[in-house]
C-alpha cells in the first residue's frame, strides 16, 4: 500500500471504495434518518400543542380585560348617575343658582351639603374632579373650588351631551384634559328633578384621570410572558388611534395612529368589532398570536397578544436540543462504528496486502489465523490456496524447462523449414516468369487471331456479295434453259443442265446466308418492322414445309397457343427465323415423330421471363418443340455458332429421304441475330444427344411486345439490341 502514489491512496480510501467508508456511512444513515424523523414529528406536535394552550391563555385572559374594563365604565357611570339623580342636589342647587354669581353662595351651608356629597364620591375613586354644569356651561359646583363659575363651553362633553340635549348618560373617551394636565375620560349625567318631573337642565360630571384609575387595569397583565401586551384603540375619522400606553411606545395615547388602509391587523379587527384570535404583524411589524375584543359601550377595540417568538421559545429550544443530542449520538456512533468497521475491514485489508505478495510471486506467505470467524476462515483457505499455487508453480517450472527444450528443436526445424520456403520461393519465381512469357506469347497469337478472324469477315461479306450477280446469272440461264422446249436438248444435256441449276439454287441459298450472318456481325441488320400475328406467320411456314412434313409422315401439334395480340415485327426476317427453327425440327425428328407449337405471354417483371436475360416490359415466347434425336448439352450454345455442325450430317438423317435444306451451318446463328435484333433471345433446351431414344429439343424465341414500330423507340435502342451471335 506504502508503494501507491498519493492520488491514488486517496482515491482508494474515498468513503464508498472502501468496506470501512461505506459500513460507516450505512450506519449513520441508519440511525439518522429516523432520529430525525422522530424529531420533527415530536418538534411539530408540541408545537401545535403549545400554540393551542397559547390561544386558550389569550382567549380567557381578553374576556377577562374586557369584562373588567366592562365593569369599570358601569361603575363611572353608576357615581355620576348617583349624583345626577340625587333630589337634594337638584332642589339645592336651583334655589343657590336664583342668587347668581356662585361665589355669593361658597359658604352657603345648602352649598356645603353638595360639596361634601361631590367630595365623598371623588375621594372615594381619586378621580380628578366632579362638578355640576348648568345649562349654559357654567360650573355651578365642584370639587376644585377655583373652578367655580367658570364656562366649559369648548368641552366636547358639553356640546355632545348637555347642549344637544341628550337624555341618557355620556361617555367622553379617552382626551387631553387642558384643565388638569391629564389624560382623562369624562362621564356625563343629565339631572332631572323627580319627583315634581322638572328638568333641571344641567348635569353631573365626572372627570376621570386614565392614570390614576383606568391605566392599572389594563397594565395588569397576569401571567402573559414579558412580550405580552393589552392595548385599546378607536377608530377615529378614516384612523386607528391608540388610546393606551403601549408597552414598546409609552407616548402612544392619542399620538400614536394608523390609516385605515395600514393598521396591524389585531387592532384593525378589534375596532371593526371582529373578535377572535389572529396571527399577525403588530403596531411593531413583529409577528404575535393576539385575541382581539370589542368594548360597545365607547367603540374601543381591545388587545391582548403575545410574541410569537416568546410563544414557540420553549419548542425551539426543544428543536435545538433535539439537534444536539442527534449531533452528539453522530459523534459517538461514528467513533463506534469506525472501530466496529476497523476490526471488520483491517483483517481484510490485511488479507489483501498479502494476497499482493502472492500475486508477484512470493507463494511462501502464511496468514496467521487468529479468529473464528468468516475472515479467519478466509484466511485459512488463502493459505490453502498457496500452498496448492506453491506446488503448481513447481510443475509449472519443471513442465516450462520442457517447454524450453521442445522450443529450441522447433527452432532448429523452422530455421531448416524456412531455408526451404526460400529455396521453393526462388523455384516458384521462375516457373511464374516462365508462365508470364508464355502468356505474352499467346495474347500476341490472340491479337492476331483476331486480326485474321475480322479479314475473314470481310472476306465473307465482300464474297458473297461478290458472288451474288454470277450466281443469279447462272441461275437464269439455266432455268430459261430447262423451262424453253426450243432449245431440244439432248436427255444427257438436260440432266447436266438440271444439275447445274440446283447447284446454283443451292449456293444461291448459301451465299444469301453468308450475307445475312456478315450484315449481323457487322450489326448491319436493317428491319423493318410492322404489326405481324405470329400464329398466322407460324401457319405460313408450316402451310410452306406441309409437304415435307406429310412426307416424313410427321404431326405438327399446336399446343397452348394464347390469344397472341399484333406484334412489331419485321415480318420476312422472323419468317426466316421460324422457317428455320421448324425446318429443324422436321430434319432432326425421326419419321412419324412429333412436333408441338406453343407460345406464352409473360407480364412485365415475370421471374421466368428475367431468368432468361428478358429486361423490363412484356414478352411473348414461343416453343418448338420435336422428339427428335435431342442435342448434346456442351453443343447446346455452340449450334448458335458459325458454321458449326453437330458431327456428321450424314448420319444425323434418320430417315430414308434426303433433305435439300441442309445447310451449312448457318441457319442458327443468323436466327439468333435477327432475335436479337428484334431485343429478344433465342435458345435451345434438350436432355442430350441420342439418335436411338429420340429425346427431342424444345426451341424458346423469346420477343418483348412491342404493338407498334413507335413503340420499340429509337434506332439506338434496336441498334443495341444487335449482337454477334457467339
Ligand atoms: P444447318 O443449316 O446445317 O442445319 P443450323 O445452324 O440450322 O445448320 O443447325 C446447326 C446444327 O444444330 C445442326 O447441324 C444440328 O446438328 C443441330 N440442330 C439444329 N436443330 C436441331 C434439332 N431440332 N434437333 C437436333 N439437332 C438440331
Amino acid at each position: 500500500m506504502n508503494c501507491m502514489r498519493p492520488r491514488e491512496y486517496l482515491k482508494k480510501v474515498g468513503i464508498l471504495e472502501s468496506i470501512k467508508g461505506r459500513l460507516v456511512l450505512y450506519f449513520i444513515l441508519l440511525l439518522v434518518v429516523p432520529f430525525l424523523f422522530i424529531g420533527y414529528i415530536a418538534y411539530n406536535s408540541e408545537k401545535a400543542a403549545l400554540q393551542d394552550r397559547i390561544k386558550g391563555h389569550l382567549t380567557s385572559i381578553a374576556d377577562i380585560q374586557k369584562g373588567r374594563i366592562r365593569t369599570w365604565l358601569y361603575e363611572r357611570v353608576t357615581d355620576v348617575s348617583i349624583i345626577a339623580g340625587n333630589g337634594h342636589i337638584i332642589q339645592d342647587i336651583e334655589t343657590l343658582e336664583k342668587m347668581g354669581d356662585p361665589h355669593r353662595y361658597v359658604n352657603d351651608p345648602r352649598y356645603l351639603r353638595i360639596l361634601d356629597q361631590l367630595n365623598s364620591v371623588k375621594k372615594s375613586h381619586n378621580y380628578l374632579d366632579i362638578f355640576i354644569l348648568d345649562e349654559d356651561g357654567r360650573i355651578t359646583a365642584t370639587t376644585v373650588n377655583k373652578e367655580l363659575g367658570e364656562y366649559r363651553l369648548d368641552t366636547e362633553y358639553y356640546k355632545e351631551s348637555i347642549k344637544a340635549g341628550l337624555a341618557g348618560q355620556y361617555i367622553q373617551g379617552v382626551y387631553y384634559d387642558t384643565h388638569y394636565g391629564k389624560l382623562a375620560m369624562a362621564f356625563v349625567a343629565p339631572m332631572h328633578s323627580y319627583p315634581n318631573l322638572r328638568d333641571y337642565g344641567g348635569a353631573a360630571v365626572l372627570v376621570v384621570g386614565m392614570d390614576e384609575s383606568f391605566t392599572p387595569i389594563i397594565e395588569d397583565r397576569p401571567g402573559m410572558g414579558s412580550t405580552g401586551d393589552t392595548l385599546i384603540g378607536k377608530r377615529e375619522g378614516g384612523y386607528v388611534v391608540y388610546l393606551n400606553r403601549l408597552k414598546y411606545r409609552p407616548d402612544s395615547p392619542l399620538t400614536f395612529k394608523f390609516p385605515l388602509s395600514k393598521a396591524p391587523t389585531p387592532i384593525l379587527n378589534a375596532t371593526g368589532d371582529i373578535e377572535g384570535m389572529v396571527e399577525a404583524k403588530d403596531y411593531r411589524g413583529v409577528k404575535v398570536l393576539a385575541a382581539t375584543r370589542y368594548i360597545p359601550e365607547t367603540g374601543w377595540g381591545l388587545v391582548v397578544k403575545e410574541d410569537y417568538d416568546e410563544i414557540f421559545a420553549p419548542v425551539e429550544s426543544l428543536g435545538r436540543k433535539v439537534l444536539y443530542i442527534t449531533g452528539f449520538a453522530l459523534l459517538m456512533v461514528f467513533i463506534l462504528i469506525y472501530m466496529v468497521s476497523s476490526r471488520i475491514a483491517d483483517p481484510i485489508v490485511e488479507l489483501s496486502a498479502l494476497t499482493r505478495r502472492v500475486t508477484g510471486g512470493d507463494f511462501g506467505v502464511n496468514l496467521p489465523v487468529k479468529r473464528k470467524d468468516e475472515v479467519g476462515v478466509l484466511a485459512g483457505s488463502f493459505n490453502d490456496m498457496a500452498t496448492a499455487l506453491m506446488k503448481y508453480k513447481a510443475e509449472v517450472d519443471e513442465k516450462g524447462a520442457e517447454i524450453g527444450q521442445a522450443n529450441r528443436e522447433l527452432m532448429s526445424l523452422a530455421r531448416n523449414l524456412e531455408a526451404k520456403v526460400a529455396e521453393r520461393t526462388a523455384e516458384l519465381e521462375e516457373s511464374r516468369n516462365r508462365l508470364r512469357e508464355s502468356l505474352e506469347v499467346l495474347e500476341r497469337a490472340n491479337v492476331e487471331l483476331r486480326r485474321m478472324d475480322r479479314i475473314k469477315d470481310n472476306f465473307l461479306g465482300m464474297m458473297s456479295h461478290e458472288l451474288r450477280t454470277p450466281l443469279s446469272l447462272i441461275t437464269g440461264y439455266s432455268s430459261n434453259l430447262l423451262a424453253d422446249r426450243g432449245f431440244h436438248l439432248d436427255a444427257r444435256v438436260e440432266e447436266a443442265v438440271e444439275g447445274i441449276y440446283k447447284g446454283s439454287q443451292r449456293l444461291k441459298v448459301i451465299v444469301n446466308e453468308m450475307l445475312d450472318v456478315s450484315q449481323i456481325d457487322a450489326r448491319g441488320l436493317r428491319l423493318v418492322f410492322t404489326p405481324t400475328n405470329m400464329l398466322l406467320l407460324i401457319e405460313d411456314v408450316l402451310k410452306e414445309l406441309g409437304s415435307f412434313i406429310r412426307e416424313r409422315g410427321q404431326t405438327v401439334v399446336m399446343g397452348e397457343f394464347m390469344d397472341m395480340p399484333e406484334v412489331a415485327l419485321d415480318k420476312k426476317r422472323m419468317r426466316q427465323v421460324v422457317n428455320n427453327i421448324i425446318g429443324n425440327a422436321v430434319k432432326f425428328t425421326p419419321d412419324g415423330g412429333r412436333i408441338e407449337i406453343t407460345a406464352r405471354l409473360y407480364l412485365a417483371g415475370d421471374e421466368y421471363a428475367r431468368a432468361h436475360g428478358a429486361a423490363v416490359g412484356e414478352y411473348m415466347e414461343v416453343v418448338v418443340k420435336d422428339s427428335g434425336i435431342g442435342i448434346d448439352k456442351e453443343e447446346a450454345d455452340r449450334i448458335f455458332e458459325k458454321f458449326y455442325e453437330v458431327g456428321d450430317i450424314e448420319k444425323h438423317t434418320t430417315s430414308k429421304y434426303r433433305f435439300l435444306g441442309r445447310g451449312v451451318g448457318l441457319g442458327l446463328p443468323i436466327a439468333r441475330g435477327i432475335v436479337e435484333a428484334h431485343g429478344g433471345r433465342l435458345w435451345v433446351e434438350s436432355s442430350g444427344y441420342d439418335p436411338a431414344r429420340c429425346p427431342g429439343s424444345a426451341f424458346h424465341v423469346m420477343l418483348p411486345i412491342f404493338k407498334t414500330a413507335g413503340d420499340r423507340g429509337t434506332v439506338d435502342r434496336f441498334g443495341e439490341s444487335v449482337e454477334s451471335p457467339k
